[in-house]
């Protein structure tokens, strides 16, 4: 008996269009001998969809250049009612569920509470770990607390800037003198970040992260080497070999990393001594279990090559999984298959369903 995986991908964030990608090939790599995949699409405005209307979101043809889509505004949200009926339609047919979504509304907690309160097994980390792995102010905080070496940074609320912002730019370039890296908390994919490298920029960056949320960070910036592991397992998560990205811009922004003529280079395994390496790993796994983490991360570092200082920049709940992405890549160096590290990760997410129950 094959097993249902709804798999479920689009939905109301800045990387809708990423997860597109993402879900395509899952849907791909998932063995037909033992699943039978049912995709899953929420439109932009919230809208679960099936059936055809799933298939055509995921067609290359129906998908508008992802970048230009960044700047669309969000549509008015769907009804309600018309998501609850949505719902029921399509959830009681899944034995597990694959939330492929990035961002908002489905890397944060939202959409794996949907799934705790209905029983149903979901692949992935839990509330707690996506709701303080999307958000990077929590998520520095608690790995700061844990013990694992952060950049500085400083946060406020939008609120704030708008009453006081001459006073919050003095302080903070005070603090932590320039470049600066200024992010919307919760995102990802790069979407809302600016490199700032003096003063003038520094308003239209902050005014630019505050469309996105209405909590601001604002790191320190290094010129650095991005170090990326994979990360799969539960109770004793193992990590992968280390890559590395090479970007080609100031800093690996949203183009550098999606789009068909990006120069970013990907290097696998990373170019590390046996003792970086090493350390590395461990602190990947720290890491995810500083957060809780379940099923799989990738967890990315700042190599700073001046003082050869390791430092963990954010954890990533559903990383990127298109055919070129680090995680399914960096698995694949280690020796797992796409398909294999499939069946791993809905094992997991049955076995931790089942510890729960
Ligand atoms: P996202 O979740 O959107 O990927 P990141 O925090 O990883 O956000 O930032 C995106 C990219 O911006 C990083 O991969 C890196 O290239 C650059 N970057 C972010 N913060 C810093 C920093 N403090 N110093 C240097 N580069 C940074
Ligand atoms: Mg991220
Ligand atoms: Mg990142």
């Amino acid at each position: 008996q094959r097993q249902t995986v709804g798999v479920i991908f689009g939905g109301r964030s800045g990387e809708h269009e990423v997860s597109l990608r993402s879900a395509a090939t899952i849907l791909s790599a998932l063995d037909p001998e033992k699943y039978n995949p049912l995709p899953i699409g929420i439109t932009r405005a919230g809208q679960w969809v099936t059936g055809p209307a799933a298939s055509e979101m995921l067609s290359p043809t129906s998908s508008p250049d992802a970048v230009a889509a960044l700047d669309t505004d969000a549509p008015a949200l769907a009804p309600p009612a018309k998501v609850l009926t949505a719902l029921a339609d399509v959830l009681p047919q899944l034995d597990v569920a694959i939330p492929v979504l990035h961002g908002t509304y489905g890397e944060d907690g939202t959409i794996q509470g949907l799934f705790e309160m209905l029983g149903l097994p979901y692949v992935g980390c839990g509330v707690l770990a996506s709701a303080t792995g999307m958000d990077k102010i929590v998520m520095k905080q608690l790995f700061r607390q844990s013990g694992l070496p952060v950049v500085d940074f400083r946060w406020f609320a939008r609120h704030e800037w708008v009453a006081n912002a001459q006073r919050l730019t003095d302080s903070i370039v005070e603090e932590l003198g320039f470049p600066l890296f200024v992010k919307p908390a919760n995102l990802g994919s790069s979407v809302g970040i600016t490199r700032v490298d003096d003063v003038s920029n520094f308003k239209s960056a902050v005014e630019l992260a505050a469309r996105y949320d209405r909590r601001i960070i604002v790191e320190k910036g290094y010129d650095v080497r991005e170090i990326e592991v994979s990360v799969l397992g539960n109770d004793h998560p193992e990590a992968s070999l280390p890559g590395e990205i090479i970007s080609s811009a100031a800093f690996y922004d949203y183009a550098d990393k999606y789009s068909p003529d990006s120069q970013s280079q990907l290097v696998i395994p990373a170019r590390l001594t046996p003792d970086q390496t090493a350390a590395i790993r461990a602190l990947a796994v720290r890491a995810f279990q500083a957060l809780d983490g379940a099923g799989l991360a990738r967890v990315d570092f700042f190599l700073l090559p001046q003082t050869g200082e390791i430092m963990v920049n954010e954890i990533n709940t559903m990383p990127g999984f298109t055919r070129i992405s680090m995680y399914p890549k960096l698995w694949e160096a280690s020796g797992r298959s796409l398909p294999s590290i499939l069946n791993q990760l809905i094992d997991l997410a049955l076995a931790r369903h089942a510890e729960k129950t």
